[in-house]
C-alpha cells in the first residue's frame, strides 16, 4: 500500500516500474474507505499481472477487489492479441459467472406477504447446491450443441422466448466457440448441471425495485419503484471449471516451449495466437455459451416456478429479460492506445462490461442509453442496475465492478456467524438452501457495502446509477 500513490478522491495507482518487470501501471478505483480493505496480497497479485507479456495500456482494479487465484477478482487486464498472452487464472475458474435481471408486472404488495411461502416453492422447484443436478441429462452431442448455441440453445428447447436473446450481452451465443476443445471430464461434469444455480455465492433472487436514480432511462428499462424483478448469478458449473483446470496445466506446461516468464505460476498463460492459446480461447467460450444457457435456463424455469405458484398466466407475469452479462470472461476489442489501434484479448474477472450509449456491441434495444450494467449485493441489503458510459472507454476498458466484493473469508464468515448467531444476523431476511453451511459462508457481513461500490463506479463515471433493488428472498446455491 506504501507504493500506492493517490492521484484523485477515487483513484490510486501504482507507477510503472514499482515492481520487477512491470509494463504498465496499475490503477486501483477505490473511496477512502474501500482503500482500507485493499490486501496487499490484492495488489501483488495486479502488480504480478502487469508483467505478462503483451499486457497494454494499464491493469484496472476495481472497488469491488478481493484477492484471487492469480489475479485479482475485480480486476481488468487488456492484451494485444499480436504478442500478448491469454491467462485462465485471469478470467477465473467460473467461467462466464454473470448475472440476469428479469422484469415482471408483479407488485410488491402482492409478493411480500407470501415470499415465505414463494421461497420454499423456489427452493424445492430450481435445483441448487454444489453438485447439485437439473432436470436435463444430456449427452456429450447434446453439450456440444449446447456449447455452440449458448442462450439459444436454451430457447429452443423451450426455455425462455427469442426475444430474450435480444436482451444479453453478445445475444447469448459466443462465435469462438470449438466444444472439440473441451476434455470429456468436462462433458462428464457438465451432463447434469445445465439449469442449476451451483454453490454459495450463485443465488436466486426476488427483488424490488426501491429506488430509482434516473428516471428517463429508468422508464425506457420498463423498471419502476415496487416492481418485482428476479436476480440470477451463476456461471457454467462443472464445465467451466474443468475447462480452466485443464487449461492451467496446458499453460504451465507451455511456458518454459514459449520461454515466457511470470512472477506467479496462478498466472500461467500461453501466447494468444499459439496452438494452446487459441485451444484455451475456443473452449473458454465453449464454456461460456453453456453458462449463457444455464442462466436462460435457471431465469425462464424460476419464473415458470413463480408464475404457477401465483396461479396466473404468462401475460400477467410479464416475464421480460432485461439484461444478462458476463462477469468472468476474455473477449476481443478494439482500443486505442497512444494513438494507435489496437486489437486487444480484455481479461475481465469479477468486473462486467460498461459500453457506452451508441456502442455497437450494446444491443439496440438499448444503443441509445448505453448497456445495462448489472451489480448484485447481497442477500441483506441492496443490488443495483447501472449503465455504461464514455468514460469507462477512456478509463477501464470499457468495464466495471461486478458485485460488493468479499469482505470476509468463508471460514471468518463462519466465525461471525458462529459468534454473533445467525437468526440475528439474517434478521427480516428470508434466505432459503439446501445447506444451511453455504448460508452462514453468505451473511451481508461478509460482503463490502455494495453502495459504496457502486457509488466509486458512478462518481468516477464509468457508470451511471439507474436504479436499486431490495431482495425480498433469496434462494443460495
Ligand atoms: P462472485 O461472482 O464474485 O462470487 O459474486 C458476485 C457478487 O454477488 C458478490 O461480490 C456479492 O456482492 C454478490 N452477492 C453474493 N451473494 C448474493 C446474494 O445472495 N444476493 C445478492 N443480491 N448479491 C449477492
Ligand atoms: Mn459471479
Ligand atoms: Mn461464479
Amino acid at each position: 500500500k506504501d507504493n500506492l500513490l493517490r492521484l484523485s478522491d477515487y483513484v490510486y495507482v501504482l507507477s510503472e516500474n514499482t515492481v520487477k518487470g512491470q509494463r504498465v501501471p496499475v490503477y486501483f478505483y477505490l473511496s477512502d474507505k474501500l482503500f482500507e480493505h485493499l490486501e496487499e496480497d490484492a495488489i501483488r497479485q495486479a502488480a504480478n499481472a502487469a508483467t505478462l507479456p503483451g499486457v497494454e495500456k494499464a491493469i484496472y482494479v476495481m472497488p469491488d477487489v478481493h484477492v484471487g487465484y492469480g489475479f485479482p477478482v475485480g480486476g481488468v487486464m487488456g492484451v494485444n492479441t499480436d504478442e500478448g498472452v491469454i491467462s485462465p487464472g485471469s478470467i477465473g475458474y467460473d467461467i462466464n459467472c454473470g448475472v440476469r435481471l428479469i422484469a415482471t408486472h408483479l407488485s410488491e404488495e402482492r409478493i411480500k406477504p407470501i415470499r415465505q411461502e414463494l421461497m420454499k416453492e423456489i427452493l424445492s422447484k430450481v435445483p441448487a447446491g454444489v453438485g447439485s443436478t437439473g432436470r436435463l441429462k444430456l449427452s456429450k452431442e447434446q453439450l456440444k450443441e449446447v456449447a455452440i448455441k449458448g442462450a439459444r440453445w436454451a430457447v429452443e428447447h423451450g426455455f425462455g422466448l427469442e426475444e430474450d436473446l435480444l436482451h444479453i450481452e453478445s445475444s447469448g451465443t459466443l462465435a469462438n466457440a470449438d466444444p472439440d476443445k473441451v476434455s470429456n471430464f468436462a462433458y462428464e461434469r457438465g451432463s447434469e448441471e445445465l439449469g442449476t444455480v451451483g454453490s454459495g455465492n450463485h443465488f436466486v433472487e426476488v427483488q424490488t425495485v426501491d429506488e430509482i436514480y434516473d428516471e428517463q432511462i429508468a422508464k425506457r428499462l420498463g423498471l419502476g419503484k415496487g416492481q418485482i424483478t428476479i436476480m440470477v448469478h451463476s456461471g457454467s458449473r462443472g464445465f467451466g471449471h474443468q475447462v480452466c483446470v485443464d487449461y492451467l496445466k496446458v499453460a504451465k506446461d507451455a511456458l518454459e516451449k514459449y520461454r515466457i516468464e511470470i512472477p506467479d505460476m496462478q498466472l500461467a498463460c500461453m501466447p494468444f495466437k499459439s496452438k494452446e492459446g487459441q485451444d484455451y480461447f475456443k473452449a473458454m467460450n465453449a464454456a461460456a455459451n453453456y453458462a449463457f444457457a444455464n442462466r436462460q435456463i435457471l431465469g425462464f424455469i424460476t419464473a415458470d416456478v413463480i408464475r404457477r405458484f401465483l396461479g396466473i398466466s404468462w401475460e400477467e407475469l410479464g416475464y421480460r429479460v432485461i439484461y444478462d452479462l458476463a462477469h468472468n470472461i476474455g473477449k476481443i476489442e478494439k482500443y486505442t492506445i497512444d494513438g494507435k489501434d489496437k486489437e486487444l484479448l480484455i481479461h475481465r474477472k469479477g468486473a462486467t462490461r460498461a459500453f457506452p450509449p451508441y456502442n455497437p456491441d450494446v444491443p439496440p434495444a438499448y444503443r441509445d442509453i448505453g448497456q445495462p450494467v448489472l451489480i448484485p449485493g447481497d442477500v441483506g441489503r441492496y443490488s443495483f442496475l447501472l449503465v455504461g458510459t464514455h468514460k469507462s472507454m477512456e478509463i477501464s476498458f470499457g468495464s466495471a465492478c461486478h458485485g460488493a466484493g468479499r469482505l470476509m473469508s468463508r471460514t471468518k464468515a463462519k466465525e461471525y456467524v458462529k459468534r454473533e448467531g445467525i437468526e440475528k444476523v439474517l434478521e427480516g431476511l428470508v434466505v432459503v438452501a439446501r445447506g444451511k453451511g453455504t448460508v452462514m459462508e453468505e451473511v451481508p457481513q461478509a460482503y463490502k457495502d455494495v453502495t459504496e461500490v457502486v457509488r466509486v463506479v458512478h462518481e468516477l463515471g464509468i457508470a451511471k446509477l439507474v436504479a436499486r433493488f431490495k431482495p425480498l428472498g433469496t434462494l443460495k446455491g
